[in-house]
């Protein structure tokens, strides 16, 4: 490797930590085979738990701060992370009050056609219970922020041009009053082609996958690792730290 590029990887490392961006789903005291799967889903204490080990290393600050982060050449001394939360589920708001007391902000990503609180998602045994409309528009802390996850929770990649163009309007649309309403998308299950990333892209809407990746600048997404109960030892592992 040249000399020149050995100094600047050696900086980078310095000089520009990488940032996490996490994401979790579900979050109840004991786990119900027909409300929930196991892979989107966390114990309450351990999601607290997860969510203290954490903080030993990072500092959390919100998915906007992270975007402007990763576009600015400003060095960064500290490791910043951001906590994201797809789906919507209800028991969600279990949990905001403890992430308010630790000073967390969370972006939550939202289906809106699930706003009336019971509608049904394939995969679950019975009707999930989701955040409602009215419990949304009720969240206004600074700490909370409202994306897009798709009108529906489906494969954005299954879709034509028209259909995924038609979609994230619809949820743009059904969204964007919310007074804590954020221009970023994730994308279901990760899921994204060359396509949908164009045309997030066109509508300056800023997409986030989950490839287990960490960030270190903005290159057209935002990458993710989850951290709910089925993937938190594998995460840790991935990052280099451990629970105790
Ligand atoms: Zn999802």
């Amino acid at each position: 490797m040249p000399i020149v590029q050995k100094i600047k990887k050696k900086y980078a490392k310095r000089f520009r930590k990488p940032i996490e961006v996490f994401l979790f789903h579900a979050v109840t005291e004991e786990y119900d085979e027909k409300q929930n799967m196991l892979i989107d889903w966390s114990q309450t204490e351990d999601f607290k738990k997860h969510i203290h080990v954490l903080k030993r290393r990072y500092t959390f600050v919100s998915l906007e701060e992270v975007y402007r982060k990763l576009n600015s050449r400003i060095p960064r001394w500290r490791r910043y992370a951001a906590l994201t939360c797809d789906d919507g589920f209800s028991s969600v708001l279990d949990v905001l009050p403890f992430l308010a007391k630790e000073g967390i902000p969370v972006t939550l990503f939202i289906n809106p056609k699930y706003l009336d609180g019971v509608s049904h998602r394939e995969g679950y045994a019975e009707n999930q219970q989701y955040i409602t409309h009215d419990q949304l528009w009720a969240l206004t802390s600074p700490l909370v922020t409202v994306g897009m996850h798709g009108y529906e929770h489906d494969d954005s990649t299954k879709k034509t041009a028209e259909e995924f163009n038609w979609s994230v309007e619809k949820c743009k649309e059904l969204l964007q009053s919310h007074p804590r309403f954020v221009p970023y998308y994730a994308y279901t299950g990760g899921r994204h082609s060359d396509l949908t990333q164009q045309i997030l892209h066109q509508k300056r809407i800023i997409p986030l996958m989950v490839r287990g990746k960490s960030n270190t600048k903005y290159y057209g997404a935002i990458e993710r690792r989850p951290i709910d109960s089925y993937y938190w030892e594998k995460t840790l592992k991935n990052i280099g730290m451990s629970d105790s």
